[in-house]
Protein backbone atom coordinates (compact mmCIF):
# COMPACT_ATOMS: atom_id res chain seq x y z
CA UNK A 1 0.00 0.00 0.00
CA UNK A 2 1.25 3.35 -0.72
CA UNK A 3 0.80 5.80 1.53
CA UNK A 4 -0.98 9.21 0.35
CA UNK A 5 0.74 11.69 3.30
CA UNK A 6 -0.57 15.41 2.66
CA UNK A 7 1.94 17.11 0.48
CA UNK A 8 0.67 14.06 -2.10
CA UNK A 9 -2.98 15.02 -1.66
CA UNK A 10 -2.23 18.16 -1.97
CA UNK A 11 -0.33 17.82 -5.36
CA UNK A 12 -3.89 15.78 -6.42
CA UNK A 13 -5.71 18.78 -4.90
CA UNK A 14 -3.99 21.07 -7.68
CA UNK A 15 -4.46 18.51 -11.32
CA UNK A 16 -7.47 20.88 -13.30
CA UNK A 17 -10.77 19.30 -12.80
CA UNK A 18 -12.47 18.07 -16.45
CA UNK A 19 -14.71 20.72 -16.83
CA UNK A 20 -11.49 23.61 -16.53
CA UNK A 21 -9.05 21.25 -19.21
CA UNK A 22 -12.30 20.70 -21.95
CA UNK A 23 -12.55 24.60 -21.92
CA UNK A 24 -8.61 25.11 -22.27
CA UNK A 25 -9.05 22.50 -24.78
CA UNK A 26 -11.97 24.85 -26.64
CA UNK A 27 -9.89 27.90 -26.68
CA UNK A 28 -7.12 25.88 -28.36
CA UNK A 29 -8.62 24.73 -31.01
CA UNK A 30 -8.91 21.15 -30.44
CA UNK A 31 -12.43 20.80 -30.11
CA UNK A 32 -12.16 21.69 -33.95
CA UNK A 33 -9.71 19.37 -34.83
CA UNK A 34 -10.76 15.96 -32.74
CA UNK A 35 -13.88 14.81 -31.93
CA UNK A 36 -15.44 15.98 -28.63
CA UNK A 37 -15.77 12.36 -26.91
CA UNK A 38 -12.20 11.63 -27.92
CA UNK A 39 -11.03 15.22 -26.31
CA UNK A 40 -12.95 14.20 -23.17
CA UNK A 41 -11.12 10.22 -23.68
CA UNK A 42 -7.77 12.07 -23.88
CA UNK A 43 -8.40 14.50 -21.19
CA UNK A 44 -9.65 11.75 -18.82
CA UNK A 45 -6.79 9.09 -19.49
CA UNK A 46 -4.39 12.17 -19.18
CA UNK A 47 -5.64 12.84 -15.42
CA UNK A 48 -5.69 9.53 -14.70
CA UNK A 49 -2.05 8.83 -15.27
CA UNK A 50 -0.82 12.32 -13.63
CA UNK A 51 -2.59 11.09 -10.75
CA UNK A 52 -1.35 7.50 -11.09
CA UNK A 53 2.03 9.23 -11.14
CA UNK A 54 2.10 11.22 -8.43
CA UNK A 55 0.80 8.68 -6.26
CA UNK A 56 3.37 6.44 -7.30
CA UNK A 57 5.98 9.01 -7.04
CA UNK A 58 9.00 8.13 -3.76
CA UNK A 59 8.74 11.77 -3.30
CA UNK A 60 7.20 14.78 -3.93
CA UNK A 61 9.09 18.02 -5.10
CA UNK A 62 8.45 21.88 -4.30
CA UNK A 63 7.05 23.61 -5.74
CA UNK A 64 4.11 20.95 -5.32
CA UNK A 65 1.60 21.86 -8.14
CA UNK A 66 0.71 20.30 -11.56
CA UNK A 67 0.76 23.07 -14.30
CA UNK A 68 -1.97 23.46 -16.81
CA UNK A 69 1.03 23.17 -19.57
CA UNK A 70 2.16 20.35 -18.30
CA UNK A 71 -1.07 18.25 -18.46
CA UNK A 72 -2.31 19.86 -21.55
CA UNK A 73 0.59 18.43 -23.09
CA UNK A 74 -0.43 14.93 -22.29
CA UNK A 75 -3.62 15.48 -23.61
CA UNK A 76 -2.42 16.63 -27.43
CA UNK A 77 0.07 13.49 -26.58
CA UNK A 78 -2.97 11.35 -26.17
CA UNK A 79 -4.86 12.82 -28.55
CA UNK A 80 -2.16 12.31 -31.35
CA UNK A 81 -2.14 8.58 -30.49
CA UNK A 82 -5.60 8.10 -30.41
CA UNK A 83 -5.88 9.61 -33.43
CA UNK A 84 -3.38 7.28 -35.31
CA UNK A 85 -3.94 3.67 -36.19
CA UNK A 86 -2.04 1.89 -33.80
CA UNK A 87 -1.11 -1.08 -36.10
CA UNK A 88 1.18 0.87 -37.98
CA UNK A 89 4.93 0.69 -39.92
CA UNK A 90 8.30 0.30 -37.91
CA UNK A 91 11.93 0.17 -39.16
CA UNK A 92 13.04 -2.89 -38.18
CA UNK A 93 16.58 -2.73 -37.15
CA UNK A 94 17.01 -5.78 -35.21
CA UNK A 95 18.50 -7.86 -38.63
CA UNK A 96 16.15 -10.65 -37.96
CA UNK A 97 14.56 -10.92 -41.49
CA UNK A 98 11.66 -13.29 -40.54
CA UNK A 99 10.66 -11.13 -37.66
CA UNK A 100 6.99 -12.66 -36.25
CA UNK A 101 6.20 -9.67 -33.98
CA UNK A 102 6.94 -7.51 -36.68
CA UNK A 103 4.73 -8.95 -39.34
CA UNK A 104 7.10 -11.39 -41.17
CA UNK A 105 7.85 -10.85 -44.87
CA UNK A 106 7.79 -7.21 -46.01
CA UNK A 107 5.70 -6.92 -49.52
CA UNK A 108 7.85 -6.15 -53.07
CA UNK A 109 6.51 -3.14 -54.67
CA UNK A 110 4.70 -4.87 -57.75
CA UNK A 111 2.69 -6.90 -55.02
CA UNK A 112 1.65 -3.92 -53.31
CA UNK A 113 0.93 -2.64 -56.44
CA UNK A 114 -0.89 -5.43 -57.71
CA UNK A 115 -2.24 -5.69 -54.24
CA UNK A 116 -3.79 -2.17 -54.45
CA UNK A 117 -5.56 -2.52 -58.04
CA UNK A 118 -7.03 -5.53 -57.15
CA UNK A 119 -8.89 -4.25 -53.96
CA UNK A 120 -9.65 -0.54 -54.72
CA UNK A 121 -12.22 -1.82 -56.84
CA UNK A 122 -13.80 -5.25 -57.90
CA UNK A 123 -11.51 -8.26 -59.07
CA UNK A 124 -12.42 -11.43 -60.74
CA UNK A 125 -11.45 -13.34 -57.51
CA UNK A 126 -14.19 -16.12 -58.20
CA UNK A 127 -15.26 -15.29 -62.00
CA UNK A 128 -14.31 -16.74 -64.75
CA UNK A 129 -13.48 -14.16 -67.49
CA UNK A 130 -12.58 -16.89 -70.07
CA UNK A 131 -16.45 -18.28 -69.56
CA UNK A 132 -17.67 -15.47 -68.22
CA UNK A 133 -18.91 -17.76 -65.26
CA UNK A 134 -18.51 -18.30 -61.83
CA UNK A 135 -14.83 -19.65 -60.92
CA UNK A 136 -12.53 -20.56 -58.11
CA UNK A 137 -10.47 -18.16 -55.67
CA UNK A 138 -7.63 -20.14 -55.96
CA UNK A 139 -6.69 -20.83 -59.20
CA UNK A 140 -4.93 -17.69 -59.62
CA UNK A 141 -2.15 -19.07 -57.30
CA UNK A 142 -2.71 -22.88 -57.89
CA UNK A 143 -1.81 -23.02 -61.06
CA UNK A 144 1.56 -20.84 -60.77
CA UNK A 145 2.97 -22.90 -57.69
CA UNK A 146 1.83 -26.32 -59.23
CA UNK A 147 4.18 -25.09 -62.02
CA UNK A 148 6.82 -23.98 -59.75
CA UNK A 149 7.01 -27.44 -57.74
CA UNK A 150 5.44 -30.06 -60.58
CA UNK A 151 2.53 -30.59 -57.52
CA UNK A 152 -0.46 -31.82 -59.46
CA UNK A 153 -2.70 -29.29 -57.67
CA UNK A 154 -2.62 -26.82 -54.57
CA UNK A 155 -5.03 -24.55 -52.54
CA UNK A 156 -4.52 -22.03 -49.76
CA UNK A 157 -5.57 -21.08 -46.88
CA UNK A 158 -5.04 -18.60 -43.65
CA UNK A 159 -1.83 -19.05 -42.77
CA UNK A 160 0.32 -23.13 -42.67
CA UNK A 161 -1.52 -23.77 -38.76
CA UNK A 162 -4.67 -23.57 -41.13
CA UNK A 163 -3.49 -25.99 -43.77
CA UNK A 164 -2.03 -28.77 -40.90
CA UNK A 165 -5.39 -28.93 -39.32
CA UNK A 166 -7.17 -28.60 -42.66
CA UNK A 167 -5.17 -31.82 -44.20
CA UNK A 168 -4.91 -33.52 -40.91
CA UNK A 169 -9.36 -33.25 -40.58
CA UNK A 170 -10.01 -33.89 -43.92
CA UNK A 171 -7.73 -36.67 -44.24
CA UNK A 172 -7.16 -38.73 -41.22
CA UNK A 173 -10.49 -37.10 -38.77
CA UNK A 174 -11.31 -40.10 -36.27
CA UNK A 175 -8.14 -41.93 -37.60
CA UNK A 176 -4.28 -42.14 -36.74
CA UNK A 177 -1.52 -40.15 -37.63
CA UNK A 178 2.22 -41.75 -37.02
CA UNK A 179 4.60 -39.35 -36.82
CA UNK A 180 7.52 -38.98 -35.19
CA UNK A 181 8.76 -38.36 -31.51
CA UNK A 182 11.33 -35.79 -32.62
CA UNK A 183 9.08 -34.27 -34.47
CA UNK A 184 5.96 -32.86 -31.86
CA UNK A 185 6.97 -29.31 -32.66
CA UNK A 186 6.02 -25.90 -30.93
CA UNK A 187 6.40 -22.94 -33.44
CA UNK A 188 5.92 -19.98 -31.75
CA UNK A 189 4.22 -20.48 -28.82
CA UNK A 190 0.88 -21.24 -29.79
CA UNK A 191 1.19 -23.65 -33.27
CA UNK A 192 2.00 -27.65 -31.07
CA UNK A 193 1.72 -30.36 -33.46
CA UNK A 194 -0.02 -32.79 -30.74
CA UNK A 195 -2.36 -30.08 -29.93
CA UNK A 196 -3.59 -29.16 -33.66
CA UNK A 197 -3.87 -32.66 -34.14
CA UNK A 198 -6.57 -33.56 -31.49
CA UNK A 199 -8.33 -30.02 -32.72
CA UNK A 200 -8.77 -31.65 -36.02
CA UNK A 201 -9.83 -35.44 -34.46
CA UNK A 202 -7.19 -37.06 -35.85
CA UNK A 203 -5.20 -39.33 -33.17
CA UNK A 204 -1.51 -38.81 -33.02
CA UNK A 205 0.71 -41.89 -32.75
CA UNK A 206 3.97 -41.02 -31.76
CA UNK A 207 7.07 -43.13 -32.46
CA UNK A 208 10.78 -43.96 -31.87
CA UNK A 209 12.09 -41.20 -29.41
CA UNK A 210 13.29 -37.93 -28.77
CA UNK A 211 16.55 -38.43 -30.95
CA UNK A 212 16.49 -41.59 -32.52
CA UNK A 213 13.78 -42.59 -35.41
CA UNK A 214 14.09 -45.58 -37.41
CA UNK A 215 11.51 -46.72 -40.32
CA UNK A 216 10.91 -49.76 -38.81
CA UNK A 217 9.15 -47.79 -36.38
CA UNK A 218 7.00 -46.33 -38.60
CA UNK A 219 6.57 -49.94 -39.79
CA UNK A 220 5.72 -51.74 -36.48
CA UNK A 221 2.87 -48.47 -36.06
CA UNK A 222 0.80 -49.06 -38.75
CA UNK A 223 -2.43 -50.56 -38.26
CA UNK A 224 -5.91 -50.59 -40.03
CA UNK A 225 -6.65 -47.30 -38.46
CA UNK A 226 -3.59 -45.26 -39.99
CA UNK A 227 -4.65 -42.92 -42.05
CA UNK A 228 -1.52 -40.93 -43.13
CA UNK A 229 2.44 -40.92 -42.50
CA UNK A 230 3.14 -37.39 -41.10
CA UNK A 231 7.19 -35.64 -41.32
CA UNK A 232 7.19 -32.07 -39.73
CA UNK A 233 10.38 -29.97 -40.30
CA UNK A 234 12.52 -29.38 -37.42
CA UNK A 235 11.72 -25.60 -38.08
CA UNK A 236 13.02 -23.83 -34.85
CA UNK A 237 15.20 -26.09 -33.24
CA UNK A 238 18.97 -28.50 -34.19
CA UNK A 239 19.06 -31.83 -32.85
CA UNK A 240 23.06 -32.72 -32.66
CA UNK A 241 24.99 -35.74 -31.56
CA UNK A 242 23.30 -39.23 -31.87
CA UNK A 243 20.41 -38.58 -33.68
CA UNK A 244 18.51 -40.51 -36.48
CA UNK A 245 15.48 -39.41 -38.84
CA UNK A 246 14.00 -41.01 -41.47
CA UNK A 247 14.22 -39.24 -44.89
CA UNK A 248 11.25 -38.47 -46.69
CA UNK A 249 11.96 -40.86 -49.51
CA UNK A 250 11.72 -43.42 -47.71
CA UNK A 251 9.09 -42.75 -45.74
CA UNK A 252 6.73 -42.35 -48.98
CA UNK A 253 8.38 -45.57 -50.05
CA UNK A 254 6.76 -47.19 -46.81
CA UNK A 255 3.43 -45.13 -47.50
CA UNK A 256 3.10 -46.69 -50.99
CA UNK A 257 3.39 -50.17 -49.80
CA UNK A 258 1.02 -50.15 -47.49
CA UNK A 259 -1.01 -47.81 -49.24
CA UNK A 260 -1.06 -44.62 -46.93
CA UNK A 261 -0.73 -41.38 -48.07
CA UNK A 262 2.23 -39.43 -46.65
CA UNK A 263 1.80 -35.74 -45.39
CA UNK A 264 5.36 -33.27 -45.22
CA UNK A 265 4.57 -30.34 -42.95
CA UNK A 266 8.03 -27.96 -44.47
CA UNK A 267 7.56 -25.17 -42.00
CA UNK A 268 9.10 -22.80 -44.06
CA UNK A 269 8.70 -24.29 -47.60
CA UNK A 270 11.55 -22.50 -49.40
CA UNK A 271 11.07 -22.08 -53.30
CA UNK A 272 14.72 -21.59 -53.70
CA UNK A 273 18.16 -23.28 -52.55
CA UNK A 274 19.38 -21.09 -50.20
CA UNK A 275 22.89 -22.40 -50.19
CA UNK A 276 23.27 -20.72 -53.34
CA UNK A 277 23.92 -17.77 -50.92
CA UNK A 278 25.76 -19.51 -48.68
CA UNK A 279 23.20 -20.22 -46.72
CA UNK A 280 22.43 -23.61 -44.91
CA UNK A 281 19.66 -25.47 -47.01
CA UNK A 282 16.14 -25.42 -45.81
CA UNK A 283 13.86 -28.00 -47.35
CA UNK A 284 12.50 -27.02 -50.99
CA UNK A 285 9.14 -27.52 -52.08
CA UNK A 286 9.45 -28.59 -55.07
CA UNK A 287 11.78 -31.51 -53.59
CA UNK A 288 9.46 -32.49 -51.42
CA UNK A 289 7.22 -33.32 -54.29
CA UNK A 290 9.86 -35.16 -56.55
CA UNK A 291 10.43 -37.56 -53.54
CA UNK A 292 6.65 -38.36 -53.59
CA UNK A 293 5.20 -36.73 -50.56
CA UNK A 294 1.60 -36.75 -51.23
CA UNK A 295 0.72 -33.73 -49.42
CA UNK A 296 2.94 -31.01 -48.42
CA UNK A 297 2.31 -27.97 -46.23
CA UNK A 298 4.46 -24.74 -46.19
CA UNK A 299 3.42 -21.06 -45.16
CA UNK A 300 3.82 -17.96 -47.46
CA UNK A 301 5.32 -15.55 -45.23
CA UNK A 302 8.37 -17.14 -44.15
CA UNK A 303 11.17 -17.91 -47.01
CA UNK A 304 8.77 -17.35 -49.73
CA UNK A 305 8.68 -13.80 -48.64
CA UNK A 306 4.95 -13.75 -49.44
CA UNK A 307 1.66 -12.14 -47.44
CA UNK A 308 0.75 -14.51 -44.83
CA UNK A 309 -1.17 -17.66 -46.00
CA UNK A 310 -0.26 -21.34 -45.96
CA UNK A 311 0.20 -23.24 -49.10
CA UNK A 312 -1.20 -26.99 -49.74
CA UNK A 313 0.39 -28.86 -52.69
CA UNK A 314 0.39 -32.72 -53.61
CA UNK A 315 -1.48 -35.28 -55.19
CA UNK A 316 -5.01 -33.82 -57.08
CA UNK A 317 -7.68 -36.26 -55.61
CA UNK A 318 -6.20 -35.52 -52.22
CA UNK A 319 -6.12 -31.88 -52.86
CA UNK A 320 -9.49 -31.52 -53.69
CA UNK A 321 -10.73 -33.40 -51.17
CA UNK A 322 -9.07 -30.75 -48.76
CA UNK A 323 -10.78 -28.09 -50.94
CA UNK A 324 -13.69 -29.40 -50.23
CA UNK A 325 -13.68 -29.79 -46.36
CA UNK A 326 -16.47 -27.16 -45.33
CA UNK A 327 -13.88 -26.10 -42.54
CA UNK A 328 -12.23 -24.94 -45.93
CA UNK A 329 -14.61 -22.21 -46.14
CA UNK A 330 -13.42 -21.15 -42.40
CA UNK A 331 -10.00 -21.17 -43.13
CA UNK A 332 -10.22 -19.62 -46.88
CA UNK A 333 -7.84 -16.56 -47.62
CA UNK A 334 -9.48 -12.70 -48.67
CA UNK A 335 -8.22 -11.23 -52.01
CA UNK A 336 -5.43 -8.86 -50.57
CA UNK A 337 -3.49 -12.32 -50.18
CA UNK A 338 -4.71 -13.90 -52.73
CA UNK A 339 -3.70 -10.91 -55.24
CA UNK A 340 -0.25 -10.27 -53.48
CA UNK A 341 0.76 -14.38 -53.33
CA UNK A 342 -0.20 -14.50 -57.21
CA UNK A 343 2.25 -11.80 -57.75
CA UNK A 344 4.65 -12.97 -55.63
CA UNK A 345 4.60 -16.37 -57.37
CA UNK A 346 5.53 -14.82 -60.89
CA UNK A 347 8.85 -13.44 -59.51
CA UNK A 348 9.77 -16.93 -58.87
CA UNK A 349 8.68 -18.06 -62.40
CA UNK A 350 10.13 -14.87 -63.96
CA UNK A 351 13.39 -15.58 -61.88
CA UNK A 352 13.29 -11.45 -60.75
CA UNK A 353 14.05 -13.05 -57.08
CA UNK A 354 16.03 -9.76 -55.93
CA UNK A 355 12.85 -8.20 -55.86
CA UNK A 356 11.40 -10.41 -52.99
CA UNK A 357 12.76 -7.87 -50.19
CA UNK A 358 12.90 -11.24 -47.83
CA UNK A 359 15.43 -13.20 -50.42
CA UNK A 360 16.86 -10.21 -50.98
CA UNK A 361 17.32 -9.43 -47.45
CA UNK A 362 19.01 -12.98 -46.87
CA UNK A 363 21.11 -13.09 -49.87
CA UNK A 364 22.75 -9.75 -49.29
CA UNK A 365 26.60 -9.53 -50.25
CA UNK A 366 28.70 -8.35 -47.53
CA UNK A 367 30.01 -5.92 -49.41
CA UNK A 368 27.00 -4.68 -49.15
CA UNK A 369 26.08 -4.77 -46.29
CA UNK A 370 28.93 -2.79 -45.46
CA UNK A 371 28.39 -0.07 -47.80
CA UNK A 372 24.84 0.43 -46.29
CA UNK A 373 26.30 0.35 -42.85
CA UNK A 374 28.61 2.96 -43.58
CA UNK A 375 26.02 5.57 -45.39
CA UNK A 376 23.66 5.26 -42.68
CA UNK A 377 26.42 5.92 -39.83
CA UNK A 378 27.18 9.08 -41.82
CA UNK A 379 23.46 9.92 -41.72
CA UNK A 380 23.36 9.15 -38.28
CA UNK A 381 26.74 11.32 -37.69
CA UNK A 382 25.47 14.53 -39.50
CA UNK A 383 22.55 14.38 -37.81
CA UNK A 384 23.12 13.32 -33.87
CA UNK A 385 26.52 13.26 -33.85
CA UNK A 386 26.58 15.90 -31.17
CA UNK A 387 24.63 13.71 -29.09
CA UNK A 388 25.79 10.28 -29.35
CA UNK A 389 28.97 8.32 -30.44
CA UNK A 390 28.24 6.55 -34.01
CA UNK A 391 30.01 3.24 -34.99
CA UNK A 392 30.28 0.34 -37.38
CA UNK A 393 30.57 -2.80 -36.22
CA UNK A 394 30.52 -6.92 -37.75
CA UNK A 395 27.89 -8.90 -36.22
CA UNK A 396 25.06 -11.47 -37.08
CA UNK A 397 21.47 -11.28 -38.23
CA UNK A 398 19.32 -14.03 -37.83
CA UNK A 399 16.82 -15.83 -40.27
CA UNK A 400 13.87 -16.09 -38.34
CA UNK A 401 10.38 -16.91 -38.60
CA UNK A 402 11.47 -20.56 -36.76
CA UNK A 403 13.92 -20.74 -40.26
CA UNK A 404 17.66 -22.22 -39.80
CA UNK A 405 17.58 -21.57 -35.94
CA UNK A 406 21.28 -21.07 -34.33
CA UNK A 407 22.35 -20.01 -37.75
CA UNK A 408 24.25 -16.43 -37.80
CA UNK A 409 24.54 -14.36 -41.10
CA UNK A 410 27.44 -12.57 -40.74
CA UNK A 411 26.17 -8.75 -41.53
CA UNK A 412 27.39 -5.09 -40.50
CA UNK A 413 25.80 -2.75 -37.81
CA UNK A 414 25.39 0.82 -36.95
CA UNK A 415 26.10 1.36 -33.47
CA UNK A 416 24.41 4.22 -31.30
CA UNK A 417 26.12 5.09 -27.82
CA UNK A 418 23.85 8.15 -26.78
CA UNK A 419 26.11 10.41 -24.72
CA UNK A 420 23.09 12.06 -22.54
CA UNK A 421 20.73 8.84 -21.47
CA UNK A 422 21.29 5.38 -21.45
CA UNK A 423 20.77 3.01 -24.84
CA UNK A 424 17.56 1.35 -22.41
CA UNK A 425 16.09 4.67 -22.51
CA UNK A 426 17.16 5.60 -26.03
CA UNK A 427 15.36 2.26 -27.11
CA UNK A 428 12.24 3.15 -25.64
CA UNK A 429 11.77 6.79 -26.81
CA UNK A 430 12.81 5.21 -30.34
CA UNK A 431 9.79 2.82 -29.99
CA UNK A 432 7.44 5.98 -29.41
CA UNK A 433 8.33 7.91 -32.20
CA UNK A 434 5.92 8.64 -35.32
CA UNK A 435 7.99 6.30 -37.24
CA UNK A 436 9.01 3.73 -34.71
CA UNK A 437 12.66 2.10 -34.79
CA UNK A 438 12.81 -1.20 -33.59
CA UNK A 439 16.26 -2.34 -32.45
CA UNK A 440 18.64 -4.49 -30.26
CA UNK A 441 20.70 -3.57 -27.18
CA UNK A 442 24.26 -4.71 -26.34
CA UNK A 443 25.81 -3.05 -23.19
CA UNK A 444 25.61 0.74 -23.16
CA UNK A 445 25.04 1.05 -27.05
CA UNK A 446 21.99 1.05 -29.36
CA UNK A 447 22.59 -1.56 -32.33
CA UNK A 448 21.19 -1.30 -35.63
CA UNK A 449 21.23 -4.08 -38.06
CA UNK A 450 21.27 -2.84 -41.77
CA UNK A 451 20.67 -6.33 -43.20
CA UNK A 452 16.96 -5.47 -42.47
CA UNK A 453 16.54 -1.20 -42.61
CA UNK A 454 15.39 -0.48 -46.27
CA UNK A 455 17.67 2.68 -47.61
CA UNK A 456 14.34 4.61 -48.26
CA UNK A 457 13.41 4.01 -44.50
CA UNK A 458 17.25 6.11 -43.68
CA UNK A 459 15.39 9.55 -43.86
CA UNK A 460 12.61 8.34 -41.20
CA UNK A 461 15.36 6.44 -39.24
CA UNK A 462 17.21 9.32 -38.97
CA UNK A 463 14.29 11.54 -37.81
CA UNK A 464 13.35 9.58 -35.33
CA UNK A 465 16.52 9.60 -33.63
CA UNK A 466 16.63 13.13 -33.92
CA UNK A 467 13.64 13.65 -31.81
CA UNK A 468 14.23 10.90 -29.70
CA UNK A 469 17.35 12.58 -28.49
CA UNK A 470 16.07 15.95 -28.20
CA UNK A 471 13.07 15.15 -26.12
C1 LIG B 1 5.92 -21.94 -38.97
C2 LIG B 1 5.47 -23.34 -38.97
C3 LIG B 1 4.11 -23.66 -38.87
C4 LIG B 1 3.05 -22.60 -38.70
O1 LIG B 1 3.01 -21.76 -39.81
P1 LIG B 1 2.24 -20.36 -39.72
O2 LIG B 1 2.36 -19.82 -41.10
O3 LIG B 1 2.96 -19.56 -38.71
O4 LIG B 1 0.84 -20.63 -39.34
C5 LIG B 1 3.74 -24.98 -38.89
N1 LIG B 1 4.66 -25.95 -39.01
C6 LIG B 1 5.99 -25.69 -39.09
C7 LIG B 1 6.95 -26.83 -39.19
C8 LIG B 1 6.44 -24.37 -39.08
O5 LIG B 1 7.75 -24.11 -39.17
Amino acid sequence: MIEIDEKKRAVLRSIPGVDTLLTVAEKRGLLGRYPRERVLRAIRDAVEEVRAFIIAADNVQEPATIRMENVMGKIEEKLFILSSPSLKRVINATGVVIHTNLGRAPLDAQSLEHLVSVASGYSSLEFDLERGERGIRYVHVAEKICRLTGAEAAVVVNNNAAAVLLVLNTLAEGRQVVVSRGELVEIGGSFRIPDVMARSGARLVEVGTTNKTRLRDYEEAITEETALLLKVHKSNFRQVGFVEEVPLDQLVKLGRSRNIPVFNDLGSGSLVDLSCWGLPKEPMAQEAVAAGADVITFSCDKVLGGPQGGMIIGRKGLIDKIARNPLNRALRPGKLTLAALERVLMHYEDGTLEAVPVVAMLSMPEKELRRRAGRLARKLKSAIGGDAEIGIRKDASQVGGGALPEYNIPTYTVTVKPEKISAGELEERLRHQKVPVIARITADSLVLDVRTIFPSEYEDLVESFRNSLKM
